[in-house]
């Protein structure tokens, strides 16, 4: 039998390495998330008289800030930039965007429209970020995460997505029908199996009486249908050949079948850093902006934390949710192991590229949803809310880690890069490059105090580091995404603020009885 490590390979190498990573998290070698088991319910008054100082403004502290107070502790939030979010940034007219090495960009997007530069959409599944957006009344609307009708590159042409999926689908169906047909799973299906199944392929793929497959309408028209004598003529179908000539070929028939990667997710109105202003709203006389954090120590009575700029902080107890990487930049007294797992923590490249422009793609049926290409920057993003007004934000490029190429362009000039999107966009919707302007790029490696998109641990390094660095080191307590089984989301950062808050409220019962 193909085990599931060879079955991965075999798709790796037909669907590029979105579909791997999609197949993997189907098939649960990537960690799924557990059930939400709710905000942590701290006894009211049960931190009175406790001050905890919190590293970082991103979801994991504000979170944590935004709850602990509700229990009585007395916080401080410290964070180095002058914006709060941290990998939640929206970039909108007049916002300077920063990178390690390039000239600063100034947004020059027309009033009301903005970048999500790091996050952008929300699955439901997510409870704990929907929570915030409930509890803060912040406006969701839905953001169209997967569409038929956008493209993919499928090698030689470009097709709508529609035809790329039901294409492969009606060829799959087709050559397990033979195999059936011609008695190749015999051994395997009773003969009432056989048919129930023949049956179901039939259907599955649109197959002819015969089953074979000779194309369909699912896959849309050359010749859309229309009034009075108009019938419409469908397309011919695409050949194997040619879907499988492109990298990413499995990628649109698999996206939205990942966990958290559904066809409608969501978005908050006005961009994604909605719900994190929503938090801070309610905590804000307690963050100091443009405060970046040195060090920190931990003793028997408290923790000093110091900073690059000013006088020392000190507090019962430390939450630190900077991203390892930045962790282990700074000075402490972490025992032997826990310096070594910082040491192993591996942040992944991410870069996106955005342009303003009239909504062509609109004029062209598609509304919201991405588009796949096996060029380097991965995907054209469409978007959502907004609709048939004048103009829109297109996501020109989204790339994290995988092919070669992708990793690639997190590391290219920005005008590479804008070059690279702009030929993309060209070649998908013709003679429309000319319209897209006022480019923004973010390469996340070249941002600092992120210097990723999230923290990738193999599952060794699961065993070892990672439940190394979930461990507090005397007063001082750590979260993030990346000490979660949701990395690379919001939602890990606010569960795993979750799990720091209940260790803080067990330590802070066990000072009360010894002090
Ligand atoms: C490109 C991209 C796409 C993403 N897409 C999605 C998505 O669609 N949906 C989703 O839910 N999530 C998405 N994410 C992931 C999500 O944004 C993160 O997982 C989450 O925001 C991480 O929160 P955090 O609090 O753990 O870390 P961060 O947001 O990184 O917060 C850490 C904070 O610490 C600060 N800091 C660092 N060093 C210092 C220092 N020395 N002193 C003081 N402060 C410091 C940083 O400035 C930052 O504000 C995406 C992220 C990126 C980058």
């Amino acid at each position: 039998m193909t085990s599931r490590r060879a079955f991965l390979q075999a798709m790796g190498k037909a669907g590029g390495y979105s579909a791997a990573y999609l197949s993997m998290q189907a098939l649960g070698l990537l960690s799924m998330p557990r059930a939400f088991a709710g905000v942590p319910q701290l006894p009211a008054g049960s931190g009175k008289g406790k001050s905890v100082v919190i590293l970082g403004a991103g979801m994991a502290g504000l979170t944590a800030g935004h709850e602990l107070i509700k229990a009585g502790y007395a916080i401080t939030i410290i964070e180095a930039r002058d914006r709060i979010g941290g990998r939640v940034w929206s970039i909108r007219r007049g916002d300077r965007v920063v990178q390690d090495g390039r000239d600063d960009q100034i947004c020059q997007f027309d009033s009301g429209l903005y970048m999500n530069a790091g996050a952008a959409r929300l699955p439901t599944e997510h409870h704990g970020i929907f929570h915030y957006a409930r509890e803060l009344n912040v406006p969701l609307e839905v953001m169209v995460n997967v569409n038929r009708s956008a493209p993919v590159d499928a090698g030689s042409e470009i097709v709508s997505q529609r035809r790329a999926v039901n294409d492969t689908r009606g060829h799959i169906a087709e050559l397990l029908t033979k195999s059936i047909d011609g008695g190749a799973l015999d051994r395997e299906l009773t003969s009432k199996d056989k048919e129930m199944l023949r049956a179901y392929l039939s259907d599955w793929g649109a197959l002819t009486k015969s089953g074979s497959y000779a194309g369909s309408d699912r896959s849309g028209y050359s010749r859309p249908p229309g009034g009075y004598d108009e019938p419409g003529k469908a397309f011919d179908p695409l050949t194997l050949d040619q879907l499988m000539s492109h990298g990413d070929w499995g990628a649109p028939a698999l996206f939205e079948e990942t966990f958290d990667q559904q066809a409608p997710m969501f978005q908050p109105v006005g961009g994604m850093d909605r719900i994190a202003h929503a938090i801070y709203g309610t905590i804000r006389d307690h963050v100091r902006l443009g405060s970046p954090v040195a060090g920190v120590r931990s003793s028997d009575r408290g923790v000093t934390v110091t900073l690059v700029h000013g006088a020392p902080i000190t507090a019962d107890y430390c939450l630190c949710t900077l991203p390892a990487n930045y962790v282990a930049k700074l000075d402490h007294d972490f025992s032997a192991a826990k310096t070594a797992s910082l040491a192993g923590a591996t942040y992944v490249p991410s870069a996106k590229v955005a342009w303003e422009a009239p909504r062509f793609w609109e004029d062209e049926g598609i509304y919201g949803g991405l588009a796949w290409t096996d060029a380097a920057n991965t995907v054209v993003w469409y978007p959502s809310g907004g609709w048939n007004s004048p103009k829109g934000i297109l996501m020109g490029a989204y790339t994290y880690g995988g092919r070669p190429n992708s990793v690639a362009f997190t590391h290219m000039a920005p005008e590479e890069r804008l070059a690279i999107s702009r030929g993309v966009i060209e070649r998908m919707h013709p003679g429309k490059s000319k319209l897209l302007g006022k480019p923004i790029t973010v390469a996340w490696n070249e941002t600092q105090y992120s210097g990723g998109v999230g923290c990738l641990w193999t599952d060794e390094q699961r065993k070892t580091d990672y439940l190394q660095l979930c461990k507090p080191e005397g007063r001082v307590f750590f979260a993030g995404e990346h000490l979660s089984y949701i990395p690379f989301w919001q939602e890990g950062a606010i569960e795993s603020s979750y799990e720091a808050i209940k260790l803080m409220r067990e330590r802070t019962a066990a000072d009360r009885v010894t002090a």
